[in-house]
């Protein structure tokens, strides 16, 4: 045997170079959570099949997101899925009475019906929507979208993570890779929309102007089940707000149970200090946060998972990098207080989706894309600053019951106890803690904020010096008008002889004219304008011996022009224009209005 093995020389063997391959589409979605899944959907429904992709293997897995505000709800009638979303929501009447404890069986200190369930609120939301509050979780939701999306032809690819972007004067190449190959490949676009939440790596490559304070709080998801029945059956509500000793979420100096399904699933929100880091805790722990919130050690908890988030303040004053959009978290980050990031993102998704199938159809000007950036920046602004602000509605309970900045659980319990004194102080202080119970209502019921957004845009034709003044808080209260931009007011009509909203008549993808008997020359103006632009256009005529009937004369109260007028709805439900009275030249009129509506 010889001492040493002969050496093998090893051929070289050149790795064959093979061109990554490129997918053509005209639009690619970067995520699929509700803002990617909205924006998609609502382009297959105005007939353009966007590629969407996710670099994890399914949509999300946490509940997340709940509340699904009645602007939304209109929105996913309009897109076809409302009653399949219907079927995995909590109903409205079971949402409303938010209490406030020292935990789930220890005493309460107060309660405030929520979510449009207090009678004064109601009123106020029933008159600006035929729709209302439900909780439908954020990963029941996305499967909803996304699924008909997929259903009707938009190209979904799990396990595909977007990695970058480059573009030119007539389109985006961005490279993609596969996570379960490693394998890269290019995407050819036309448009990019990066719908890819809070650590948006296309916001980050567009570079997109942020304004307001990242990070300024850490919470940490405890997804657990749990039979609290016996806890909560008889005050049913999706959120019961925990005041004790070490609590402290999102700045709220609370901790939060919220019900993910009647009532045995649950997510509990307990807060952690950023500055002393992202807390250990393992599930030995998460059981020991859930019994104190529930004030019950004897419970049997089964905790499913733990996940960590932080609380921003964070918005783009500018949403588009040219053939790039950006939406959702990727351009708005802000507490869950008021409940408006889900909703935000979908009605982000709903905006830009028609514009870009018309601009992509060639029935649009590419300026027709810039209106998006117009019109959901404020809204993005309004959103993160609101959110924000009304977190400290929740200290005045706080500092009523006596539990700012206390030492130790046994001070607590005594000023807390102080308050049940014969004393003209504590007297005070009970009357202090109803009025700083109703005072976090700017929390839970915003008809404003979720509904009446005015935008004022080159997609809106209107002189916008003549807008009328808010007769109140627009972020608070909900007022109806038509001046142009403002969505479509809500009025109760019929439509062969069955109630439906002036809402539910509009929308479907398509313009909108509605006008009365008196303005029926209308009619004839929108087939000649629709035949020219190629921009179908329906006349909706409302009045005595016609399809649609004002039998409620809620139509005439809101409409704010004459029954010869015309109002021009777009197909995201908000009005593009309106004549006051009918003219001359309505055709003439109203191709002017489309023209500039539509940036040609
Ligand atoms: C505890 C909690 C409660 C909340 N409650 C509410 C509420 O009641 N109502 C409400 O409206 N909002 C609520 N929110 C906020 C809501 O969850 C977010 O605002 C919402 O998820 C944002 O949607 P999005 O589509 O913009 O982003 P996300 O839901 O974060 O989705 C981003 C998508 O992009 C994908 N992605 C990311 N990076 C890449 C990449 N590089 N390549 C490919 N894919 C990528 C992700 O996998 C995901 O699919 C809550 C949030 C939390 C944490």
């Amino acid at each position: 045997m010889p001492d040493t093995l002969p050496t093998i020389e090893t051929p070289t063997i050149e790795a064959p170079t093979i061109e990554a391959p490129t997918i053509e589409t005209d639009v690619l979605v970067i995520g699929t959570g509700p803002a990617g899944s909205a924006c998609a959907l609502t382009l297959v429904r105005n007939g353009i099949k966007p590629m969407v992709v996710n670099k994890y293997g399914w949509t999300a897995q946490t509940p997340r997101a709940h509340i699904t505000n009645p602007r939304t709800m209109e929105v996913l009638s309009d897109l076809g899925v409302k009653d399949e979303a219907l079927r995995h929501a909590v109903p409205h009447t079971m949402m409303g009475e938010n209490t406030f404890c020292a935990s789930l069986s220890g005493p309460e200190f107060g309660r405030i019906p929520t979510w449009g369930t207090d009678p004064d609120i109601a009123r106020n939301y029933a008159l600006a929507s035929p729709e209302t509050n439900y909780d439908i979780t954020q990963n029941l939701m996305e499967p909803v979208l996304l699924g008909n999306a997929a259903h009707s032809g938009a190209n979904v690819q799990f396990h595909t993570e977007f990695l970058h972007y480059e573009q030119d004067t007539t389109g985006v190449t961005s490279t993609l890779q596969n996570r379960l190959t490693g394998q890269k490949h290019y995407v050819r676009s036309r448009y990019l929309v990066g719908a890819d939440g809070a650590n948006s790596t296309v916001a980050r490559i567009a570079d997109l102007p942020l304004e307001g304070t990242p990070d300024k709080e850490g919470s940490m998801n405890i997804v657990f089940n749990a039979d609290l029945s016996e806890y909560v059956a008889h005050r049913q509500s999706v959120l019961y707000w925990v005041i004790q000793d070490g609590s402290d979420v999102g700045g709220l100096g609370m901790g939060v149970v919220r019900m993910v399904r009647p009532w045995n699933r649950w997510l509990a929100i307990w807060g952690y200090d950023l500055n002393v880091g992202q807390p250990d805790v393992d599930e030995e722990k998460a059981v020991k946060v859930v019994h104190d919130l529930v004030g019950d050690d004897t419970i049997n908890v089964e905790i499913d998972s733990i996940s960590f988030w932080k609380v921003n303040e964070v918005y783009a004053t500018h949403l588009q990098d040219r053939r790039v959009f950006c939406m959702g978290d990727a351009v708005h980050r802000h507490p869950p207080t008021k409940g408006l990031g889900s909703n935000t993102s979908i009605q982000d998704g709903y905006n830009l989706g028609w514009k870009l199938a018309l601009v992509i159809k060639g029935r649009a000007g590419e300026s027709l894309l810039e209106s998006y950036s117009q019109e959901r920046a404020p809204v993005a602004r309004q959103v993160v600053t609101g959110a924000n602000r009304c977190i400290r509605t929740f200290f005045p309970i706080i500092g009523t019951l006596g539990l700012m900045d206390v030492k130790s659980p046994e001070e607590a319990k005594a000023n807390v106890m102080s308050m049940l004194d014969d004393t003209e102080e504590a007297k005070a202080r009970r009357d202090q803690l109803i009025d700083a119970v109703a005072g976090t209502r700017d929390v839970f019921d915003n008809p404003g904020i979720e509904i009446c957004h005015r935008y004022e845009s080159a997609a809106v034709d209107a002189d916008f010096s003549q807008k009328p003044e808010p007769a109140g808080d627009l972020e608070v209260m909900f007022e109806n008008t038509t001046f142009p931009g403002a969505r479509m007011v809500h009025a109760w009509i019929l439509k062969n002889g069955r109630k439906v909203s002036t809402l539910n008549v509009c929308g479907h993808y398509r313009f909108t004219l509605f006008t009365g008997i008196s303005g029926k020359a209308w009619s004839g103006a929108a087939e000649t304008v629709s035949h020219e632009l190629g921009v179908n256009i329906e006349t909706v005529i409302i009045g005595p011996g016609q399809k649609h009937q004002d039998v409620f004369g809620d139509y005439r109260r809101l409409r704010e022009v004459e029954e010869s007028g015309a109002i021009l709805v777009r197909p995201d439900q908000h009005i593009g224009w309106r004549a006051l009275k009918l003219s001359d030249s309505p055709a003439a009129d109203l191709r002017i209005a489309m023209k500039n509506i539509l940036g040609l």
